[in-house]
């Protein structure tokens, strides 16, 4: 067995460190830098604090980001870094801020052009990028520490990633508390999102030791935290943990990559606009149970040493997990028609799905939705 480990990415963590934004972008000696993050943080106060405590360090802000940001964002924000004259990105929200900051860092550079050349087109992108200081608000999609960002094309129809590795942020600052203010919905979304993220990361045909060993790390703080960070937002130890579980588990993925439920996730957000987290979710105990059996029961050994008797339990426990949670177990209130299940079982054969160690067919996708409606 071949593997390589990279790691690129400086990563702070701790209560209160969103502070020390100021003096992070000092040491990497940017001067004129782009707030980018979502409506709720221009509301809530936050990002005119960051900006206020920048001392003029931060000169814009981009605050128009969506829930599975569009590709018109990344350009609009690209466009915004150019007029700008910007010289570094600090992102700030969930998975979507921390996105649309990468690939707009990128974009920057690319004036007359669209991200769209890029998105699902095969098209690999530029690798010229601004520094990126990524400061997560979520536990869930590690973007913070991943090469990945994911977009959507609502006028194409569709949602995917790009991957490369001008997308790695410099410096990663994890800052716990900013998490308190998660409702317990986005809590158990996101969350759920941490679990895949190490499942799929470990079962993924790019499996490797040092991310194998990652990914049972944020699994075991998912099983004990998730719940109660999900019961009591202000669960100070709960959210640091989980904060934890995130980033840990997007180390284990983004080199060996995500697989089967993520890529059932993309047309169940951009077709359902089920939460990106939720809409993992949704199969992960499905494809626990399809990818049971491979390479030598190594999934029923990670099964066993999260403490269930094989993947078989760790699935029912999954499921037991979403319940608690209050997360979608099927999809019975779509109403889904025989041309509906049809739709999602071709669009979930994205790319990812061929990192998945069983070969999904149309009839295994096509049972898993039938079993769903
Ligand atoms: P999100 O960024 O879409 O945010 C969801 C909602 O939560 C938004 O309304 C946002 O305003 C709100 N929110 C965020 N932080 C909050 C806080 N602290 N308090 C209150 N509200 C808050 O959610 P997400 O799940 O973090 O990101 C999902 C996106 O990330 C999807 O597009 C998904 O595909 C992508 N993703 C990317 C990677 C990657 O490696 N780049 C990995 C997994 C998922």
């Amino acid at each position: 067995m071949k593997w390589e480990y990279i790691q690129p990415v400086t990563i702070r963590f701790g209560e209160g460190i969103v502070k020390e934004v100021k003096d992070v972008a000092a040491s990497m000696g940017c001067k004129r830098g782009i707030l980018v993050s979502d409506p709720f943080f221009l509301t809530n106060g936050l990002a005119d604090k960051i900006v206020k405590d920048s001392d003029g360090t931060l000169v814009c802000v981009y605050g128009e980001v969506s829930p599975n940001p569009e590709v018109k964002e990344v350009d609009a924000c690209a466009k915004l870094i150019r007029e700008n004259d910007i010289e570094f990105v600090v992102a700030l929200g969930g998975g979507s801020a921390l996105d649309c900051a990468k690939a707009s860092a990128t974009m920057c550079f690319r004036e007359g052009e669209s991200v769209r050349t890029y998105h699902g087109t095969g098209v690999p992108m530029p690798q010229k990028h601004l520094p990126l200081i990524a400061v997560p608000t979520t536990a869930g999609t590690g973007s913070e520490v991943t090469c990945v960002a994911v977009l959507s094309d609502h006028e194409l129809g569709k949602k995917g990633p790009i991957v490369s590795n001008g997308f790695y942020p410099s410096i990663a600052m994890i800052d716990p508390e900013l998490t308190y203010t998660l409702p317990p919905r986005i809590t158990a979304s996101t969350g759920i999102d941490v679990l895949c993220h190490a499942l799929e990361g470990f079962w993924s045909k790019g499996h490797q030791p040092v991310c194998d060993a990652l990914a049972l790390h944020a699994c075991e703080i998912v099983f004990k935290y998730l719940r109660r960070a999900y019961k009591d937002p202000q669960d100070k130890e709960a959210r640091a943990k989980m904060a934890e579980a995130s980033v840990i588990a997007g180390l284990a993925f983004t080199l060996p990559k995500t697989t089967s439920s993520h890529a059932c996730s993309f047309p169940l957000t951009n077709l359902y606009h089920i939460p990106h987290g939720e809409a993992c979710g949704l199969t992960l105990d499905c494809f626990a149970r399809i990818n049971a059996e491979v390479e030598n029961g190594r999934v029923h050994e990670f099964a066993r040493k999260l403490g269930f008797a094989d993947t078989y339990a760790l699935a029912d426990a999954i499921h037991e997990l979403k319940v608690d949670l209050g997360l979608r177990l099927d999809l019975k209130d779509f109403n889904l028609t025989d041309e509906q299940v049809a739709e999602l079982v071709k669009t979930s054969h994205h790319p990812n799905m061929l990192n998945n160690p069983v070969e999904i067919t149309d009839e295994i996708l096509n049972e898993m939705y039938q079993s769903m409606r």
